[in-house]
C-alpha cells in the first residue's frame, strides 16, 4: 500500500488531497500542531481515515519522527502560514513557518531517506504570490518572481529550496507554483468564501451587509479539488520538475460579487457592499494569471471547473450550511 504524508491537512488543500488520495488507495497520515488543536475534531469528523500524528514545521525531530512512523512514499508539504493580509502584521512568524520550515522539512526528508530507506518524494506547496509585481503577462515557471508580501517573500525561499533540494541532493522534489484556488473549504478570511458566505447569509436573511476593499483586484481563481489533482501528478512523474498550475483566466473581485448575487437573484449589490480602507493590502499583487501550458502537456492536467461554475459552487454550498443541510 501507498503512504503519503501530508502536513497542512487541515487546510483546505488538505482536505481534497487526502480525499484524493484515499480514493485512490493511499493510507494517508497527516501533520497536526499542537495537543488540544480544535481542528484534529474537525479531521476526525471529516476525514476519518487520515491517521493523525503530531508535529510542527517548525520543529526538526517532529518531523523526522513523523516520517519514522508513516513511513511515506511522498510527502506533500502544504502546511503554511497563508493568508497573505496576516503576513504583513506577522512578517517574522510567517518566515518561520512558510519560508523555514520548508528547509526544515526538506532536511528531514533528506536524513531520513538518506539512512539507506527507500526514496521519498516530495511535493512543495508554491505560490502565485512569488511573481508579485509581475514581470510578465501570463506567468510562467521561468517568470522571475517579484513577491510583493511577507508571505510571497516566504514562499520563493521554499520554491528556491526545493530546487536547491532537487539540484545538490537528488531529490525527488516538486515544486507547485499554484494559483488562486478556491472551494467551499476555504477558510473564510479569503475574499471568495467570505463573499459566498456573506452572500448566503443575506439571502436567507442572517445579515444585511458586507465589507470588502479592493474590488478592482483581479485573480486567477481555480477549483481546489482540481488543483490537488495536479499535486498527485507532479509526484508520479519520473522526473522532479516545477510547474505552474492555473486556469489562465483571471477576474476581478467585481466579477465575483456579480455572479454571487445573481445566483441568490440579486442584481444590483452595490447597496448591499461597504468599502473599508483597513482592508486593503499596503501593496497590491499585479495581473496575476498563470500560463499552465506545461502541466497540460507533461501532466496531462487542465481544470474542469471555470469561473462561473465556482462561484455557484461555493455560494450554494454555503446556502446549504445556512439552511442546515448536509454539505456536499
Ligand atoms: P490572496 O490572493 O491569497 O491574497 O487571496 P485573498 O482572497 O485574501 O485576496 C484576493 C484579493 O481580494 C486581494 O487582492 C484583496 O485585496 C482583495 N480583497 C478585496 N476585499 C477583500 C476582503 O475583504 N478580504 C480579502 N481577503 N481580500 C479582499
Amino acid at each position: 500500500m501507498r503512504r503519503a504524508l501530508i502536513t497542512g491537512v487541515t487546510g483546505q488543500d488538505g482536505y481534497y488531497l487526502s480525499r484524493l488520495l484515499h480514493d485512490k488507495g493511499y493510507e494517508v497520515f497527516g501533520l497536526v500542531r499542537g495537543q488540544s488543536n480544535p481542528k484534529i475534531e474537525m479531521i476526525q469528523r471529516e476525514l476519518p481515515f487520515v491517521r493523525i500524528l503530531t508535529g510542527d514545521l517548525l520543529d526538526f525531530s517532529s518531523l523526522l519522527r513523523a516520517l519514522e512512523a508513516s513511513e511515506p512514499h511522498e510527502v506533500y508539504n502544504l502546511g503554511a502560514i497563508s493568508y497573505v493580509a496576516y503576513s504583513w502584521e506577522n512578517a517574522a512568524l510567517t518566515t518561520d513557518v512558510t519560508a523555514k520550515g520548508v528547509l526544515t522539512m526538506l532536511e528531514a526528508v533528506r536524513l531520513y531517506g538518506g539512512a539507506g530507506a527507500r526514496p521519498v518524494r516530495f511535493y512543495q506547496a508554491s505560490s502565485s504570490e512569488m511573481f508579485g509585481k509581475v514581470q510578465e503577462v501570463p506567468q510562467n515557471e521561468s517568470t522571475l518572481l517579484w513577491p510583493r508580501s511577507p508571505y510571497g517573500v516566504a514562499k520563493a525561499f521554499g520554491h528556491h529550496m526545493t530546487i536547491n533540494y532537487r539540484e545538490s541532493y537528488g531529490l525527488h522534489a516538486s515544486s507547485g507554483m499554484l494559483f488562486n484556488h478556491e472551494s467551499p473549504m476555504r477558510s473564510p478570511e479569503f475574499v471568495t468564501r467570505k463573499i459566498s458566505r456573506a452572500v448566503a447569509r443575506i439571502a436567507t436573511g442572517r445579515q444585511s451587509s458586507l465589507t470588502l476593499g479592493n474590488l478592482d483586484a483581479q485573480r486567477d481563481w481555480g477549483y481546489a479539488g482540481d488543483y490537488v489533482d495536479a499535486m498527485w501528478r507532479m509526484l508520479q512523474q519520473d522526473e522532479p520538475d516545477d510547474y505552474v498550475v492555473a486556469t489562465g483566466q483571471t477576474h476581478s473581485v467585481r466579477e465575483y460579487l456579480d455572479l454571487a448575487f445573481a445566483h441568490v437573484g440579486i442584481d444590483d449589490w452595490a447597496p448591499l457592499v461597504q468599502h473599508d480602507e483597513a482592508l486593503l493590502r499596503p501593496a497590491e499583487v499585479d495581473q496575476l494569471v498563470g500560463d499552465a501550458s506545461k502541466a497540460r502537456r507533461v501532466l496531462g492536467w487542465s481544470p474542469t471547473i471555470d469561473f462561473a461554475a465556482l462561484v455557484s459552487l461555493m455560494v450554494d454550498a454555503d446556502l446549504a450550511r445556512e439552511r442546515g443541510e448536509a454539505m456536499t
